[in-house]
C-alpha cells in the first residue's frame, strides 16, 4: 500500500514518457503538430464539432468570456459550490458574478434557483450562466438551455470535472458533457487531479464555428495572417508578403504546448479505461457506506438516478462530524479534502458583497462535506483500507 492516499493522483505509463520524448526531440515544442492532434481526438471524445486547446482551464473560462463579449457590467451567473476560476473569469474582464443556491440532492446550480434570479430582475440584465459539473454529476443543460433561450443568454459549460459524464434527456436523447448541442461553449481542465492530465493544460469545445475561430485568434494574441480588409497601408493582396500578420484585438498568449499535448493526447486513448476505474471505485464506496448506513454510521452519499453518467472527478461524503473525521483520517495517512469553501464567502467575493447565509444549500453542504480518495490507480485494498478507517472513525467516536 502506497502511503500517504491523497483525494487525486496522475497516472503516468511509459507510453506517456515516450509520447513526450518524442517531442522533445521534434522540431516543435509550442503549438505543434500535436495541438491539432488532440484538438481533433478530444473533439471526438466528447462529440463536439470544434476543439480549442490552451494554456489551462482558468485560461480556457477567461478566453470564453471574451469571446462572448463580457465585459464591465456584464452580470453572469454561477454556482458557489466550485473551484474559484468559474466566477473569476468574469471578473478578469471586468464583469460582475451573481451566484444562485446549489439543489442540496446533487450539489449542482438549481435550475429553480437560477430561475428565482432572472425572475426578479429586467429581462435583458443578465448575460449568461456558467454552470458547473461539480464532481463529475453532469448539470441538467436542457434545463439550463430552457433558460437560457427564455431570457436571452448564453451558457459555458465549466466541464473541468466531467469529462465522459453522460445524461440521459426526457425525450430520450443522451447528452456529453461539452458535446456543444446545448451550452454555447464548455470548458476542460488538464491539472493533474483532473481525468486527464497534461501538467498544465486546457480545452474549450463548441459547435459554434464563428466562436471556434474567435478562440483561435484569441489564444495567440489577437494576431492573425488572414488580413481584415485594407485595415493597414500592407494588407493589400497585391502588396503582401508571406511574413505579414496583424494584430486585430488584445488576446493573449494562452497557447499549449507540444509537450503537454502530447502527454495529453496519450492520456486520452486511455481515458474510458480510466474513467470505467473510477465509476467502478465510486460503486465500491456506495456499497460500502450504503451498508454502513444502515448499520448506523452516519454518513450521507449522492447516488445519481439511472440515466445519470457521472463521471466521478470526486468522492463526495457528508457528516456532521466533517473536521473530526478529517483529522482522523490524516492520522491514518489518508489525505481527505474539502471542496468546496463557498465562493461567495472567498474574502475576496465577500468584498464584492457576498455574505453567510446567501445560499444556505450551499453552505449547509459545505459544512459536511468530505472528498475521500479517489483516482484511476487506487488499489482495493487502499480503497478498503479508507473505507475501514472512516468506520472505526465512528465506532470510536460514539
Ligand atoms: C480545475 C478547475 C478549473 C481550473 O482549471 P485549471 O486548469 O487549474 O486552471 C476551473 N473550474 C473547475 C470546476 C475546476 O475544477
Amino acid at each position: 500500500m502506497n502511503k500517504p492516499i491523497p483525494y487525486g493522483r496522475q497516472h503516468i505509463t511509459d507510453e506517456d514518457i515516450a509520447a513526450v520524448t518524442a517531442v522533445l526531440r521534434s522540431p516543435y515544442l509550442t503549438q505543434g503538430p500535436k495541438i491539432g492532434e488532440l484538438e481533433e481526438s478530444f473533439a471526438d471524445y466528447i462529440g463536439s464539432t470544434y476543439a480549442v486547446a490552451v494554456a489551462n482551464g482558468t485560461a480556457a473560462l477567461h478566453l470564453c468570456c471574451l469571446a462572448l463579449g463580457v465585459t464591465e457590467g456584464t452580470r453572469v451567473i454561477t454556482t458557489p459550490i466550485t473551484f474559484s476560476a468559474s466566477a473569476n473569469c468574469v471578473r478578469y474582464c471586468g464583469g460582475d458574478v451573481f451566484f444562485a443556491d446549489v439543489d442540496p440532492d446533487t450539489v449542482l446550480l438549481d435550475p429553480n434557483a437560477v430561475r428565482k434570479l432572472l425572475e426578479s430582475h429586467p429581462q435583458g440584465y443578465f448575460s449568461g450562466i456558467i454552470p458547473v459539473d461539480f464532481a463529475g454529476y453532469p448539470v441538467d443543460m436542457v434545463a439550463f438551455r430552457e433558460l437560457a433561450d427564455e431570457f436571452g443568454l448564453w451558457i459555458i459549460e465549466d466541464a473541468c470535472h466531467a469529462p465522459g459524464a453522460s445524461f440521459v434527456s426526457e425525450t430520450g436523447i443522451e447528452h456529453r458533457a461539452g458535446d456543444g448541442l446545448l451550452a454555447d461553449l464548455a470548458i476542460f481542465s488538464f491539472h493533474p487531479v483532473k481525468h486527464i492530465a497534461a501538467g498544465e493544460g486546457g480545452m474549450i469545445t463548441t459547435n459554434n464555428e464563428s466562436l471556434y475561430k474567435h478562440l483561435l485568434r484569441l489564444r495567440t494574441h489577437g494576431i492573425t495572417n488572414k488580413p481584415l480588409e485594407f485595415t493597414t497601408p500592407y494588407a493589400d493582396e497585391p502588396e503582401r508578403g508571406g511574413w505579414y500578420m496583424e494584430l486585430q484585438e488584445l488576446g493573449y498568449n494562452y497557447r499549449l504546448t507540444d509537450i503537454q499535448a502530447a502527454l495529453a493526447l496519450s492520456q486520452l486513448e486511455r481515458a474510458d479505461t480510466m474513467l470505467d476505474r473510477r465509476r467502478e471505485l465510486a460503486a465500491r464506496y456506495d456499497l460500502a457506506f450504503s451498508e454502513a448506513a444502515s448499520a448506523g454510521i452516519p454518513v450521507q452519499i449522492i447516488v445519481p438516478p439511472a440515466g445519470v453518467g457521472h463521471a466521478y472527478h470526486l468522492y463526495v461524503i457528508q457528516t456532521l462530524d466533517r473536521k473530526e473525521l478529517y483529522d482522523f483520517l490524516r492520522t491514518k495517512e489518508i489525505l481527505a479534502q474539502v471542496h468546496y469553501v463557498p465562493v461567495h464567502l472567498m474574502p475576496y467575493y465577500q468584498n464584492l458583497g457576498g455574505k453567510p447565509g446567501d445560499f444556505p444549500n450551499a453552505e449547509r453542504y459545505y459544512a459536511g462535506c468530505l472528498s475521500l480518495p479517489l483516482f484511476p490507480t487506487l488499489t482495493n485494498e487502499e480503497q478498503d483500507y479508507v473505507i475501514d478507517n472512516v468506520a472505526a472513525f465512528f465506532k470510536s467516536s460514539r
